[in-house]
């Protein structure tokens, strides 16, 4: 059977090579293995792929098992009773295991063709493909790879195992043409090669700095999803500096590239930050609306610390801070609690109201967040009273996703999102 129903981009060079590779099983998850087989058992073709792979030939721990089929979503919905099948654009299926844990398992697809029609919506996300259309679509040569855990090897279409080797970060197709198309990659490109330690095709790095300016033109939600998954990283304080210098800060947070740009390297500016990838990478979860707090924090913290009108003030920074990434206003809510709950966390509890401060939907993050900026004396003193507290009474914090109160809302009042602007070249 042909690999393509339809001949690949020119730009694409394929090179198709089965790798006999064998994981070790116990670096694989089990459930994805009972899915993997349960699926091949139904007759479909069945594969992890993506980060999965990825990370373990580069020595690193996955953080999630995606699989591909060849079974189509209604096929994967009657094999497995655990599926739901999710999403607008792509459709594609959520296994639900014990303690929340989630696999996704997505159907083969191909990037449409001439004669493909794509009239229907979201149509042009929901061509079905081949094992090989399926991996030239995606983004890197190393994000390509597929792994057969029944036959314990590596199908590799575009050069992923030789870029492992050369821990070399290269677009499948030119990046002339890859970028522009999702521009969002550039976002994903310096995440890939800060975390993993990698090094850019030339061509890449030239097209990320040329295209960077087309960032905006992606959707917003996706822009902030992949901020979002940056922040979580480990390394965002590199990530931060590097998209700096490829002049994506630029496009996406200028606000805050010019607050980069003022500090010098020495200012420890970024300490808040630095101390939440630790965290990150020691594997405890901060909340995404901590993580935004600590990138917002340095440039927030002299009105925090000497404005008369901190609540008005602070708005007054960090609507423009933000601009022009739409973050839901529950973001940018809990992290205007936060905020102006850390002056009185610096404190320490005071006996009496300290328990009812603890039952603040937001505590448990300004807690997080006193934690990431405390430096003086004072401040981690009150640091460990809060979180003996906390240890006192553990049911007073939930620690969920605070829900901002309409007061914080409030001071955010809904307004009519205007789609962003691509940035004038
Ligand atoms: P992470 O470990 O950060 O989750 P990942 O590679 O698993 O990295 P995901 O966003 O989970 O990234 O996406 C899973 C896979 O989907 C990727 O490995 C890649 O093959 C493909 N993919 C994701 N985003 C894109 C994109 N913008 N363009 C093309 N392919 C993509
Ligand atoms: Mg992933």
């Amino acid at each position: 059977m042909s690999h393509f129903s339809a001949p690949p981009p020119a730009d694409v060079q394929v090179s198709f090579r089965t790798v006999t590779h064998r994981i070790d099983p116990h670096m694989l998850d089990v459930d994805a293995l009972k899915t993997l087989r349960r699926l091949r058992k139904f007759g479909h073709e069945a594969y992890l792929v993506g980060g999965c792979v990825r990370d373990i030939l580069m020595g690193h721990q996955p953080t999630d098992f995606d699989i591909v089929t060849s079974a189509k979503p209604a096929e994967i919905r009657s094999a497995f009773r655990n599926s739901r099948i999710i999403g607008r654009r792509f459709r594609l299926a959520h296994l639900h295991f014990a303690n929340g844990k989630i696999i996704e398992v997505a159907t083969f697809r191909r990037s449409p063709c001439e004669t493909d029609d794509l009239s229907g919506r979201h149509a042009a996300e929901n061509l079905f493909g081949t094992a090989a259309e399926d991996a030239i679509r995606r983004d890197f040569t190393i994000n390509a790879l597929m792994y057969d855990a029944e036959k314990n090897c590596i199908f590799d279409w575009s050069s992923g195992m030789s870029d492992v080797s050369a821990r070399c970060l290269r677009t499948i197709g030119h990046p002339e043409r890859r970028i522009p198309e999702d521009p969002a990659r550039i976002l994903r490109a310096v995440k890939f090669a800060v975390r993993l330690d990698l090094r850019f095709d030339p061509p890449l790095a030239e097209a990320m700095q040329r295209h960077a300016d087309k960032l905006l033109l992606c959707s917003p939600a996706r822009l902030i999803e992949e901020l979002f998954k940056i922040l979580r990283s480990g390394h965002a304080v590199e990530c931060l500096y590097m998209l700096q210098e490829i002049g994506a800060l630029r496009h996406l947070l200028p606000a805050l590239d010019d607050f980069i740009s003022a500090q010098s390297h020495s200012d420890n500016a970024w300490r808040a930050l630095a101390r939440a990838d630790e965290q990150n990478v020691a594997g405890d979860t901060l909340s995404d609306a901590v993580l935004l707090a600590a990138l917002l924090y340095p440039a927030c913290r002299d009105v925090l610390h000497t404005a008369r009108d901190v609540s008005r003030e602070l708005e007054s920074v960090l609507r423009p801070l933000v601009h022009p990434l739409p973050f839901t206003r529950h973001h940018m809510a809990s992290v205007r609690q936060m905020f102006l709950a850390l002056r009185r966390l610096s404190a320490g509890p005071a006996a009496k109201r300290a328990r009812k401060m603890l039952e603040r939907d937001f505590a448990a993050d300004a807690i997080d967040l006193l934690a990431l900026v405390a430096t003086e004396k004072e401040e981690l003193r009150a640091l460990s009273a809060w979180r003996a507290l906390q240890k006192k009474y553990p049911q007073s914090h939930p620690k969920e996703r605070p829900t901002p109160t309409k007061a914080a809302l409030r001071q955010n009042p809904r307004r009519r999102r205007k789609p962003m602007t691509a940035p004038v070249a």
